[in-house]
């Protein structure tokens, strides 16, 4: 089966690593638009040097920018299923979303919500900024990144609730773990 799902949760969740576990049991396209954006910052291209100002505060880059991404990627030959890491992140790019998924006639896409305690987060990501030294991983930054989750894309929660495209899973357990309880959410054990 294609799996289409949207990993719909704040940073320092584990939505990555969960995220790499999905690709590899579903052998499906991961997209993860933080990892393109920074590549794209690495390599310098207009959108990545435009991309880089927001990242680098902690922001969210322009919407016009990541649906681009989004849209490029899914639009790929042989691509029907997938999984989005990061996206979307405001109702905006939900909303575009669909029309977008309606376009490509992939409609049928769940949303995973990984439930952590911000304490958790922010320790998380403390913990992540020492190791890897990413700007936006930085103690003076990341606040601001999950203030800007909470009003952004914590009521994305609502909206694909509402639509019953949500599996709500606690993230605030081991990593074996989650992935065992995403598996089940989505009737792979
Ligand atoms: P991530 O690795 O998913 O935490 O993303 C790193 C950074 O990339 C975020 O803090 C944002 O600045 C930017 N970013 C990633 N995905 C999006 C998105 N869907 N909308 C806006 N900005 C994004």
């Amino acid at each position: 089966m294609n799996f289409k799902l949207i990993l719909l949760a704040p940073p320092g969740s584990g939505k990555g690593t969960q995220a790499a576990l999905l690709q590899e049991k579903l052998e499906i396209l991961h997209l993860s638009t933080g990892d393109a954006l920074r590549s794209a910052v690495k390599q310098k291209t207009l959108a990545g040097i435009e991309a880089k100002k927001f990242m680098d505060a902690g922001d969210f880059v322009p919407d016009e920018i990541v649906l681009q991404i989004v849209k490029d990627t899914l639009s790929g030959k042989g691509v029907s299923g997938w999984i989005l890491d990061g996206f979307p992140r405001n109702k905006a790019q939900a909303i575009v979303f669909d029309s977008i998924a309606k376009d490509l006639d992939q409609v049928d896409y769940q949303a995973i919500y990984l439930d952590v305690p911000e304490a958790v987060l922010l320790e998380r990501i403390a913990g992540r900024y020492e190791q890897f030294k990413r700007n936006d991983d930085h103690p003076d930054v990341a606040p601001k990144r999950l203030e800007t989750y909470h009003q952004q894309t914590a009521p994305l929660i609502t909206f694909y609730r509402e639509r019953n495209q949500l599996h709500m899973i606690d993230g605030n357990q081991s990593v074996g773990k989650v992935f065992s309880d995403i598996k089940k959410a989505l009737g792979l054990e």
